[in-house]
C-alpha cells in the first residue's frame, strides 16, 4: 500500500466530516422507465423528483426528431459554433425562439449552467455591481464570482432589502439585478413587478433565470415573465431545455446588442463544442410542442395545487411554494435523509435536499409534480407521505 499524502489525508477527513453531519452526497443510478416511473436499486418508484415537468423526455415525437437528425447528420458537431460547428439547425432553432418569445435576438447555449456562468461573466466587469437574490441558482453565483463584479446579495424575495442596496450603490456604476423566476428549492416565485419597478427607478438591467418556468408558465410556455406580461421589461431572459422541454441545452433572448456582445465575448459559447445536431432537432420540435400544448400546463398547475393544499392541510410546511415544486421542510439533515429513504421503501422517489444547497436547519424533501402524474397516483403518494410524516413526527 502506498502511503497517504497530506493532501489525501485532508480530503478524506473532509469527506468523513460531511458523512458525520449527513451531508455526504453519492450518485445513485436511476433509470426512467416511462414518465412518471423510475427504477432505482431494482425497485419501481413513482417519480416525484424529476424536472421533466411535461413528460417530454420520452415523447415519441422528440425521439423521432433525434433519430432523423442522427441519421442525416451523425452524432457530433465537430467544433465550436464560431468555428465550423454552427449547424443550420441552430439558425432554425434561434428563429423559432425569436418568434416564440417575440424577442429581438436569441442564442442557443450548451446548458443552463454554462449559460449563467457565461452570460454574467461576459457582461459584467470588475467595478460593476450585481444584485442577486440569496436563493438564486449556484450557476448565477459562479458567473458573478468569475466576472469579478461586486456581489450584493439581497434577502430572498425581499425587494425592500434590494432597494436599500440599490440606493447605496454609486449612480455611475453599471448595475445588474439577477433573479430566478421560479426558485428551484422553495418553489416560490420572484416579485417580478417589484423588481421591475426598482430596476427602472435605479437604472439597472434585469436578468431572469426561467429554468423552472420555461414551458410551465405563460400561454405558450414562454416563462413567468410572460405570465405576468413583463417580458418587455426584462433585459435578459435565460432558460433551459433540460427541464420542461425534456431535452438539453439552454437559451438566452435579449436585445440584439446584448446577443452580439455575447457572440463576441462569452467564453462559454466561444470555447466549447456546439451541441450535437440531434439535440438541436429535439429542441426545435420541443418548442413547437410546448407552445401548442397549453392543456398540459393547466393539468400541471391543478395537480400541484391539489398536492400542495393536501400537504398544508395535514400540517406540513411547504415554504411559500406556488409552483410545481413543492418542498416539505424537515429541518435536520439526518431526519430528512430518513424521510426520503422511508419514501423510497414505500415506492416513491423524492430528493432530500440538504445544506449547502439550502440554508442550515432548512433541510427538506423536495417534490416535483409533472403533467404525466395521474391524480390517483398523487393521492396514493400523499397517503404515504402523510404516513411517514407521522411516523417521523414531522406532523
Ligand atoms: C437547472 C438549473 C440551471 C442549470 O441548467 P442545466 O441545463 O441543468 O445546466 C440553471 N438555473 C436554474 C434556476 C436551474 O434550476
Amino acid at each position: 500500500m502506498t502511503k497517504q499524502t497530506q493532501w489525501e489525508t485532508e480530503v478524506i477527513a473532509e469527506l468523513e466530516l460531511l458523512e458525520k453531519v449527513s451531508q455526504k452526497r453519492a450518485i445513485v443510478t436511476t433509470k426512467e422507465i416511462n414518465s412518471p416511473f423510475v427504477i432505482r436499486d431494482g425497485q419501481k418508484l413513482l417519480n416525484l423528483a424529476s424536472n421533466n415537468y411535461l413528460g417530454l423526455s420520452n415523447d415519441i415525437r422528440l425521439k423521432n426528431a433525434a433519430f432523423m437528425a442522427i441519421d442525416k447528420y451523425g452524432v457530433g458537431s465537430g467544433a465550436s459554433r464560431l468555428m465550423t460547428g454552427n449547424h443550420p439547425l441552430y439558425d432554425k432553432v434561434e428563429s423559432r425562439l425569436i418568434q416564440w418569445k417575440r424577442a429581438e435576438a436569441a442564442l442557443v447555449l450548451n446548458s443552463g449552467y454554462t449559460a449563467n456562468v457565461g452570460i454574467i461573466s461576459a457582461l459584467m466587469k470588475r467595478d460593476d455591481i450585481v444584485f442577486s437574490d440569496k436563493l438564486n441558482h449556484a450557476s448565477i453565483i459562479d458567473g458573478i464570482v468569475l466576472s469579478r463584479a461586486k456581489l450584493q446579495r439581497y434577502r430572498h424575495r425581499d425587494i425592500y432589502h434590494l432597494e436599500a442596496l440599490l440606493m447605496k450603490a454609486p449612480k455611475d456604476k453599471r448595475k445588474l439585478i439577477v433573479t430566478d423566476t421560479v426558485f428551484s428549492m422553495d418553489g416560490d416565485i420572484a416579485d417580478l413587478e417589484g423588481i421591475v419597478r426598482l430596476k427602472e427607478k435605479y437604472n439597472a438591467m434585469l436578468m431572469v433565470d426561467e429554468a423552472h418556468a420555461s414551458g410551465v408558465y405563460g400561454k405558450g410556455g414562454q416563462g413567468y415573465s410572460y405570465h405576468v406580461n413583463l417580458q418587455d421589461k426584462v433585459d435578459i431572459q435565460m432558460g433551459t431545455f433540460s427541464k420542461a422541454f425534456g431535452t438539453y441545452g439552454a437559451y438566452v433572448v435579449a436585445k440584439k446588442w446584448i446577443i452580439d456582445y455575447l457572440i463576441n465575448c462569452m467564453r462559454g459559447l466561444i470555447y466549447t463544442t456546439a451541441l450535437p445536431p440531434s439535440v438541436l432537432a429535439t429542441i426545435e420540435r420541443a418548442i413547437e410542442i410546448v407552445e401548442e400544448e397549453n392543456e398540459k400546463r393547466i393539468i400541471l398547475q391543478q395537480h400541484a395545487q391539489h398536492f400542495r393544499n393536501m400537504l398544508i392541510n395535514y400540517g406540513f410546511d411547504t415554504c411559500k411554494s406556488e409552483s410545481q415544486i413543492v418542498p416539505i421542510i424537515i429541518g435536520e439533515n439526518s431526519k430528512t435523509l430518513s424521510f426520503a429513504k422511508r419514501l423510497q421503501e414505500e415506492g416513491i422517489a423524492a430528493i432530500a435536499v440538504r445544506p449547502p444547497t439550502v440554508p442550515d436547519n432548512k433541510a427538506r424533501v423536495r417534490f416535483a409534480i409533472t403533467a404525466t402524474h395521474q391524480k390517483k397516483q398523487l393521492d396514493w403518494a400523499l397517503e404515504k407521505i402523510i404516513q411517514v410524516g407521522k411516523e417521523l413526527e414531522v406532523i
